[in-house]
């Protein structure tokens, strides 16, 4: 039977986290400072566990290696993707990650490519989104000297606005900002400065100064994005980003909209509304509320969804495809 497979999220505690994915997405949270759901993940630091049909409570990782076909058979070892939903009640700490190639020597697993679509965000809320320094001479110096103010570049942001996050790029999402995150499956984050914050046992979180020297990029390139937008009846399908490491797309769904496969696998995240997902050859359809995530396995080649609704989707990018 072709099954979309639903996932159970993991949630993650941290300082800056607060409780917003319980007031707007109903989760069960651990703690008032949750700052992650980590929605569809097979990253050992928090893996989903699907929730319906013939793979119930198997975990995603295994399935990656036992029911490889769901895929399309990839050759990676691992499932490259890792979807979150942020709540930053606070501001996270100004960060950087590697490319894979650093990741890989140093952390011992992928580079973190990713990417935001803002879910919400409140009047005045800012991301920092690269720097100002034009040598790493001088991007040291700026560290050393802990001139944050002249280093970092921010940007105001509102609901709807997307953000590509190349590995390199020196970032930090700003209080009161929530976003849906996509990218490549990594935790390995360096942190560049933490506003001299303290947690509840009065010490300050590691820094990785070293590190972010190395991998961040100087001059910060903007990255050159095209954004495109097509309507389809009522509903309005968008393709934000489609990269070596992932595409993502918005699909703002009104009445019903049929969608072709366009890779061996597609994952989505409901952000808004309700709606059915219909499979091809079956009569029943899926119920769609916002908070659910699922992936859609390869042998899915068409569906339809029908609804009030908005999704934010993903599929693997050239370089995972292979
Ligand atoms: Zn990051």
């Amino acid at each position: 039977m072709k099954e979309p497979l639903f996932l159970k999220p993991v949630f993650q505690e941290k300082i800056w986290g607060g409780n917003q994915l319980q007031t707007s997405f109903n989760y069960e949270l651990p703690s008032d400072k949750t700052g992650e759901c980590w929605a569809i993940s097979a990253h050992p630091h928090g893996v989903s566990t699907v929730i319906n049909g013939k793979f119930k409570g198997t975990k995603l990782d295994e399935l990656w290696k036992k029911e490889s076909h769901l895929f399309g058979n990839p050759k990676e070892p691992v499932f490259p993707l890792l979807i979150k939903i942020l709540d930053a009640e606070d501001d996270l700490s100004v960060q950087v990650h590697p490319d894979d190639e650093y990741g890989k020597k140093h952390a011992g697993e992928l580079g973190k490519t990713e990417c935001w679509y803002i879910i919400d965000a409140k009047p005045g809320a800012e991301i920092i989104y690269g720097h100002h320094a034009q040598t790493r001479e001088e991007l040291i110096e700026m560290i050393d000297k802990g001139q944050w103010d002249q280093l970092l570049t921010r940007v105001p942001v509102k609901r709807g606005d997307f953000f590509f996050v190349p590995s390199g790029t020196i970032h930090a999402i700003g209080k009161g900002i929530m976003i849906l995150e996509t990218q490549q499956s990594s935790d390995t984050t360096y942190r560049v400065y933490d506003y001299d914050r303290k947690d509840d046992e009065g010490n300050l979180r590691e820094l990785h100064i070293q590190e972010s020297i190395d991998v961040t990029q100087v001059p910060h390139h903007i990255p050159v994005n095209e954004i495109k937008q097509v309507n389809v009846g009522s509903s309005s399908l968008t393709t934000f980003l489609q990269s070596d490491y992932f595409c993502v797309y918005d699909w703002e769904i009104e009445g019903s909209t049929k969608f072709e496969k366009q890779a061996p696998y597609t994952l989505a995240s409901v952000l808004n509304g309700f709606g059915y997902l219909f499979i091809e050859e079956q009569e029943e359809p899926f119920e769609l509320k916002k908070g659910d995530h699922f992936i859609l396995p390869n042998e899915i080649n068409n569906w339809k969804i029908e609804g009030d609704i908005q999704l934010i989707a993903s599929t693997p990018g050239s370089k995972n495809s292979k």
